[in-house]
């Protein structure tokens, strides 16, 4: 059977084909299979260079110091760590978040709601975007924590965080970014952003799943408590046998994200102009988010676009649409039929929200592809507007 075209880079990513091979040798008898904790032979030094080679590597990327990558399981456990993790050593408090947080982020502060801190959901704007001033004004003496996302997962939409970063440091509060969708995507320089606490996943970025980073300023590691305990790994941060394949995976994909960033961007961002010109002179069809006065703003990232379909289901898109691989809100929650939070948080209404598909580009997708995806698109929507006429 013809596999559908792959359009959801924003739920996940292939690992890149040199990844692939880099992991592969970490893990046979021929390999670096060794503990990177063993002090006593070989295998283990051999494991820990090829760990410190990926510290740098993933430091390289985002402009911190390798003593501030903390090895985790993927982009949940990261914020998990870092926002009960602060809250544990404060003991109580307040916290400033978005409405529109991945669920490990949101999932964390209703959890901590019920230990008793607690937590202001601060609502984007209708086109995707949290202000400064918003995080300014939701400050109280007591707050010990803003959260805030860089790229929003179902939108695309790049938030303010230099600004939201200065408010945070004014105001002595720390600062915690999930940046998962942003890594590889748009430059990252934790040398003038002022953020103390910033989460990783592998898979976003040609890397495999499972796999993760916390980047904790080297000054306020003291002021988290970590979560997962035996045997002090990572700087007593987050215990367990470092996965070195893993690692040695996600190092290089950050290398390459850092080589080719720029390449990147410019080829996601051409197929995501050549979808746009095709699909949306269609009737109907609507962008969310990202859009001021008719025009897409620049504070987007390139791969991810989130259209509506006026007065069709996306349960009835997904199925018109069977050759492409795409998705309505995000795969986290994609298991629920309610219509995607996100997207209510702009404002949208439930139809609005359940007409609403996320396309998503990336490093391996062709013109071809893009052009057989507009396509499938226009007919497959006008197809279903007729049925809904009769
Ligand atoms: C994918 C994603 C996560 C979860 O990352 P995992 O590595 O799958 O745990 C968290 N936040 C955002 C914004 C994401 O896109």
């Amino acid at each position: 059977m013809k596999q559908p075209i792959y359009l959801d880079y924003a739920a996940t990513t292939p690992a890149d084909p040199a990844v692939v091979k880099a992991m592969m040798e970490c893990l046979g008898a021929e390999g670096h299979f060794g503990n990177p904790a063993s002090r006593s032979h070989r295998f283990g030094w051999q494991a820990e260079e090829l760990v410190d080679i990926a510290r740098n590597q993933v430091a390289d990327l985002i402009g911190a110091d390798p003593r501030e990558i903390i090895w985790t399981s993927g982009a949940t456990e990261s914020d998990n760590l870092a926002i009960k993790g602060i809250a544990e050593a404060n003991g109580k408090g307040h916290i400033i978040t978005s409405a529109f947080e991945h669920k490990a982020v949101l999932d964390c502060c209703v959890y901590l709601e019920n230990k008793g801190f607690q937590v202001t959901y601060l609502k984007p704007s209708a086109n995707g975007f949290i202000s400064a001033q918003q995080v300014e004004s939701a400050i109280q003496n007591d707050t010990i924590l803003i959260t805030i996302m860089m790229v929003n997962n179902e939108l695309g939409s790049i938030q303010p965080i230099a600004e939201i970063g200065e408010v945070a440091s004014k105001n002595n509060i720390l600062f915690h970014v999930d940046a998962a969708q942003a890594a590889g995507k748009i430059p990252i320089d934790l040398n003038t952003l002022k953020v103390d606490f910033m989460s990783f996943s592998a898979h976003k970025i040609y890397a495999p799943k499972g796999m993760g980073v916390l980047y904790a300023r080297i000054n306020q590691q003291p002021n988290i408590t970590a979560q997962i305990h035996g045997g002090g790994h990572e700087r007593g941060l987050r215990s367990g046998t470092l996965a070195t394949h893993q690692i040695v995976g996600m190092g290089l994909a950050f290398e390459i994200a850092r080589k080719e960033l720029q390449a990147n961007d410019q080829h996601v961002f051409e197929c995501k102009q050549l979808f746009m010109q095709g699909v949306c002179d269609i009737k109907g069809i609507s962008v969310n988010a990202g859009i001021e006065g008719h025009k897409t703003t620049e504070k987007m990232v390139a791969g991810i676009i989130n259209l509506q379909f006026e007065g069709v289901d996306s349960e009835m898109l997904i199925m018109a649409f069977k050759d492409l691989a795409i998705s309505s809100g995000s795969a986290c929650t994609s298991a629920s039929v309610e219509p995607s939070y996100v997207l209510k948080t702009l404002g949208l209404s439930d139809l609005a929200s359940h007409s609403s598909l996320r396309f998503s580009f990336g490093r391996f997708t062709t013109m071809d592809e893009v052009k057989t995806a507009i396509e499938v698109v226009k007919n497959g929507y006008q197809r279903l507007k007729e049925l809904s006429v009769n």
